[in-house]
C-alpha cells in the first residue's frame, strides 16, 4: 500500500522558479519526500527515461526539452503515492488539466500549440504513471544510497 514513486521539476518549472510551490504541493498533501537532487541529464539519459515514447512523434521535441536546464529529481513516498500524485499533478495537456492541479494553475498550453510548434508540451512535472514504472524509475534516477528512510511528522499526524 505504501508506495514510492518518480517526480520530476522539469527545466520549466526549474526556469520560471517554481520548484518551491510545486515541492510543497507534494508535501502539504502529506506526502515524504525520500529523495531529492538537482540533475542536467544528457540525450543518452532521456532515452532511458523516455524509453516508451522514442519513437513518438513528439520525442525530438521532448528530448531537447528536457535536456535544456537543470531538472529536481524527487523520490515520494506514500499511501497509494502513484494514483495520488498524479492526481496532484493533473492531466498532460495543461490546458484541461483540471484547476487546483499542478499542470491546471501553473501552466495552459494545449497539445495542438505544441505540436504546431514542434515542441514539447510544457507541463512542469513528470510522475511515474503507474507502480511498475514507478519502481523502474526510482532505481533510474536513484542509488539505494540516495534513498532515505526517516520519521516524518505525517507518520504520527497524517496516516
Ligand atoms: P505524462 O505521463 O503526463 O508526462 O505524459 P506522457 O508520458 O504521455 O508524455 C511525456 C511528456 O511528453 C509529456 O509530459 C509532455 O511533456 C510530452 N508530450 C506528451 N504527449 C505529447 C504530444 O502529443 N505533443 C507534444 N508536443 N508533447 C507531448
Ligand atoms: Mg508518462
Amino acid at each position: 500500500m505504501i508506495e514510492r514513486t518518480l517526480v520530476l521539476v522539469k527545466p520549466d518549472g526549474v526556469q520560471r522558479g517554481l520548484i518551491g510551490d510545486i515541492i510543497s504541493r507534494f508535501e502539504k498533501r502529506g506526502l515524504k519526500i525520500v529523495g531529492m537532487k538537482m540533475v542536467w541529464v544528457d540525450k543518452d539519459f532521456s532515452k532511458q527515461h523516455y524509453s516508451a515514447h522514442i519513437d513518438k512523434n513528439f520525442y525530438k521535441g521532448l528530448e531537447d526539452f528536457i535536456i535544456s536546464a537543470p531538472i529536481v529529481a524527487m523520490a515520494v513516498e506514500g499511501i497509494n503515492a502513484v494514483e495520488l500524485v498524479r492526481k496532484v499533478v493533473g492531466s498532460t495537456e495543461p490546458k484541461s488539466a483540471p484547476i487546483g492541479t499542478i499542470r491546471g494553475d501553473f501552466a495552459h498550453v494545449s497539445y495542438e500549440y505544441a505540436d504546431k510548434k514542434g515542441i514539447s508540451i510544457k507541463n512542469l512535472v513528470h510522475a511515474s504513471g503507474n507502480s511498475e514504472e514507478a519502481e523502474q524509475e526510482v532505481s533510474l534516477w536513484f542509488s539505494v544510497e540516495e534513498l532515505f528512510n526517516y520519521k516524518s511528522a505525517n507518520q504520527d499526524y497524517v496516516m
